[in-house]
């Protein structure tokens, strides 16, 4: 039985801002320092959630510490180079709020990550845990680094030297990371294996590894976990569509990004009759109307390094693909489109020009507040990420608790159990939104804001 979508009410409430300014909450903005850009990427997600705990009332104590991150660590490391040379590299670790449990949160490599950035991401975590309810609370990390130029050696060294700076501030009960843009599983496979080399010896030696989750199954790694974001995009999906009048099969859809959240989605909502019809990454973009192999462009992406290319030959020369410019894939009709890339890639000019129904974001903070306005006008649906894409987190939980207790879970009991938290937290975004007759964005703040703020009154402040 799917849920009832109610179409955003758009209406405005008792505490909205004047329309001059970018912002919906400014009180705690200013009273915490935050930059008052509208394109600062930190400022932009405090806003939402400032917005949402406006609405739902949080007690101002608890607006200002979620404003704000517990701990920000920077570190800079040297690392040898395959040329013998030596290069410092800097990474981040920020754990924004631990009142639900652990911090938790994925390491992202990437040329562009920076503070701001990564606070936001920490945000971001401790909002979807607390929207599926798991017992985790929210942190991000990452290093500044760009991946695709190092050699396997090179990147081996980076992630065990970054491991063994941060080693102090992570642990299997106090903060623990995973993949995001630019790891993967066998980046965490050496971030565990130095953690648990540099960590007590009277330790179970297991148990430690338990630090990371998207582990490799070989070492505790759950199966499910790769596909687990997309599969948790999809569920949500599943649910929700039907009340906005849209059948799965035979939908149209489209993404950005083809790595691990946008290949598994594409993959699977295939598997249920949807039609690829587009796809664009940092390689370029490519459109068939009569449906892209989901199969086939993974296998080239994991060849080529992207989707540029695609159809040229091979296997997929008759499955061929059209190039086209960023502006022509946006433009390119479908019902769902799921940008499962970088962030802030919907922004106001983009938001005017996609031709779609439905926007699922794969990523995190994909839409900037400018690029939600204009979709919101526009009677767009957003699902937003803490909602679309919580499946990564919740299997990493799953993976926790298996290693917790000796237990391996199979992918059939991992899926039932994904499903079911997915469709727990789109339920509670929709009841959120009845009540408070707002966005999905801000519903879904407002449903976890409802946890955390329990929390805080039941626990207090120290001392
Ligand atoms: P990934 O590294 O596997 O893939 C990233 C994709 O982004 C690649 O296809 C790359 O080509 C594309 N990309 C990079 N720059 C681009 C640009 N300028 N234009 C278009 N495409 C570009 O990363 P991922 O794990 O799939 O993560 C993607 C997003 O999903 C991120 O926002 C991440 O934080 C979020 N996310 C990931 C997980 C997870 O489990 N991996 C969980 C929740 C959220």
């Amino acid at each position: 039985m799917s849920t009832t979508v109610t179409r955003n009410p758009n209406s405005s409430t008792k505490k909205s801002k004047p329309a001059a300014s970018p912002f919906r909450s400014s009180v705690i903005l200013d009273e915490v320092g935050l930059p008052k850009d509208p394109d600062n990427l930190y400022t932009q997600t405090v806003d939402v959630m400032l917005h949402a705990a406006e609405l739902l009332e949080v007690p101002r104590y608890v607006q200002l510490i979620m404003a704000q991150p517990k701990n920000e660590i920077m570190v800079h490391f040297p690392v040898k180079m395959d040329n013998g040379q030596y290069e410092l590299f800097k990474g981040y670790r920020v754990q924004h709020n631990n009142a639900l449990g652990p911090y938790k949160g994925g390491l992202r490599f990437h040329p562009d990550v920076h503070l701001d950035d990564v606070k936001s991401l920490a945000l971001l975590m401790t909002m979807k845990c607390a929207l599926t309810r798991l017992p985790f609370g929210g942190g991000k990390g990452g290093v500044k680094c760009d991946p695709r130029k190092l050699s396997s050696g090179e990147l081996m060294r980076v992630t065990r030297r970054f491991a063994a700076a941060i080693s102090h501030a992570i642990g299997p009960d106090y903060d623990i990371p995973a993949p995001d843009v630019g790891t993967n599983a066998q980046v965490m496979a050496w971030f565990a294996d130095t953690y648990e080399s540099l960590s007590d010896s009277n330790r179970n030696s297991w148990d430690a590894l338990r630090v990371v989750t998207g582990k490799p199954v070989e070492i505790g790694g759950s199966l499910g976990r790769e596909k687990a974001t997309g599969q948790g995009v999809v569920d949500v999906l599943v649910e929700l569509l039907p009340s906005i009048g849209i059948d799965i099969k035979g939908m149209k859809f489209s993404v950005i990004g083809y790595g691990n959240v946008g290949s598994w989605t594409a993959r699977i909502l295939a598997k249920l009759g949807a039609k690829l019809v587009a796809v664009m990454d940092h390689t370029g973009g490519i459109r068939n109307d009569a449906g892209l192999d989901t199969e086939l462009l993974a296998e080239h992406v994991a060849k080529a390094g992207g989707v540029a290319g695609y159809g040229k030959g091979g296997k997929a020369a008759k499955n061929g693909a059209t190039a086209v410019s960023a502006e022509e894939f946006y433009k390119t009709p479908v019902d769902v489109l799921v940008p499962a890339a970088l962030e802030q890639m919907i922004k106001a000019e983009q938001a005017k020009y996609v031709n779609c129904k439905v926007i699922a974001e794969g990523a995190n903070a994909p839409t900037t507040p400018a690029g939600d306005r204009v979709l919101n006008d526009r009677g767009i649906e957003v699902v937003p990420a803490i909602l679309a894409n919580s499946g990564g987190v919740t299997v990493s939980y799953f993976e926790w608790v298996q290693n917790k207790t000796c237990t391996s879970w199979d992918i059939e009991e991992v899926d039932r159990k994904l499903n079911q938290h997915m469709v727990s937290a789109a339920r509670r975004t929709l009841l959120a939104r009845q009540k408070y007759a707002c966005d999905m964005r801000t519903a879904a703040y407002i449903a976890a804001l409802e946890q955390i703020g329990k929390v805080y009154a039941v626990r207090g402040i120290f001392p």
